[in-house]
């Protein structure tokens, strides 16, 4: 079995918000698989600040506020504005409700970066699956708003079987945007995404070829979550989700609840015992050069979880622990959720 060798943390330092179970768009990605309008179970504004405040005094220095997308819910600008001062505040967006006038509110309200997801390079394939006509179009609106406010912002994109062939493509287009960085990020078995897996899944042979097929252009940075970079990032994640519940990390919403914000503190769900076992790090085995890199061990618990069924087992994402798993294939259990 490993484990970390330097003490868990003992305070959160980092919260995301699922701000809105709702989204514009009905992405056939979605890790969460929301609605297009927010329900009246949604936490209302002021609860909100207030589960903002008891993180801060808790240790959080850092929120990302996602979905859903955040800004289908208006009242989300308030509560950025009420930790935007107080803490590092990123928004992960679409991109496509943002105009002039709401760039100039998030700038106002103290949005440290933006995080922006592009299914693909061409409109043809970002729209069919955003299932949006003209969400590229908006998406790269979007973007040209937050660049003439001075809000960094990043690109994001999900690979699936659709868009593996238009990685190079996002990351020039990042690059002559004036993008930060560009993420890769894997295919969860979660939401939306899950529902299309048959038809959306790659192989593990085919996701590390598109990821090493790349060329990083200059003044880019490349991220990716594949070996050598398969990090096991729980020692350091909180997270709730649209209704309050503390879920440690949006890739477990699937998975677990550690209790309702709106009745513990963020500090009391922090105590739960499978919340602290997934911070402790304890694993069956782990990849050598991930863990050199990352400075974590096993990968991934969600996808290991997903995979597998139980939480110390290796990440079957991670090529040298794949063990022979097929990812086109999910396991029974995922296909009853
Ligand atoms: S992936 Fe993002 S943009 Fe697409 S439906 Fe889900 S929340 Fe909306
Ligand atoms: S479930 Fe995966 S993405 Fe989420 S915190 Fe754990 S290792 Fe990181």
């Amino acid at each position: 079995m490993n484990s970390f060798h330097s003490p868990p943390l003992q305070r959160p330092i980092k919260l995301t918000i699922s701000y809105t179970h709702s989204c514009n768009l009905q992405c056939r990605v979605c890790y969460a698989g929301c609605s297009r309008e927010p329900s009246e179970r949604e936490v209302p504004v002021a609860e909100w600040m207030r589960i903002v405040d008891d993180a801060i005094g808790s240790g959080v220095i850092s929120f990302m506020f996602e979905g859903g997308e955040p800004l289908n819910r208006p009242d989300v600008i308030d509560v950025i504005r009420h930790c935007g001062s107080r803490a590092m505040t990123r928004l992960r967006t679409n991109a496509t409700l943002i105009d002039r006038a709401m760039a100039n509110a998030l700038r106002a309200a103290n949005l440290g970066d933006a995080l922006v997801d592009m299914l693909g390079a061409t409109a043809g394939t970002h729209d069919h699956l955003t299932g949006m006509p003209g969400s590229h179009q908006r998406l790269l609106a979007g973007v040209q708003e937050l660049k003439s406010v001075g809000i960094p912002f990043t690109l994001l994109t999900i690979m699936n079987r659709r868009n593996a062939g238009e990685l190079q493509g996002i990351l020039d287009l990042g690059r002559s945007l004036g993008a930060e960085a560009v993420g890769v990020l894997r295919p969860y078995p979660l939401g939306r995404m899950r529902e299309n897996w048959d038809e959306l899944s790659l192989s593990l042979n085919e996701m590390m070829a598109a990821i090493t097929g790349l060329r990083v252009p200059e003044g880019i940075r490349l991220m990716q979550s594949w070996h050598p970079n398969d990090a096991n990032c729980c020692w350091q994640m909180a997270a709730v989700n649209a209704y309050g519940d503390s879920i440690g990390c949006t890739y477990l919403r699937e998975y677990v609840n550690y209790g309702n914000l709106r009745s513990l503190t963020l500090l009391e769900t922090w105590d739960d015992p499978l919340y602290a076992s997934l911070r402790a790090g304890d694993v069956e085995r782990s990849c050598g050069a991930c863990a050199t890199t990352q400075g974590s061990h096993g990968g991934c618990r969600s996808t290991a979880y997903a995979f597998h069924g139980r939480w110390d087992a290796p990440d079957p994402f991670d090529s040298p622990l794949n063990d022979g798993v097929d990812l086109r294939k999910l396991p029974d259990r995922l296909r009853a959720l």
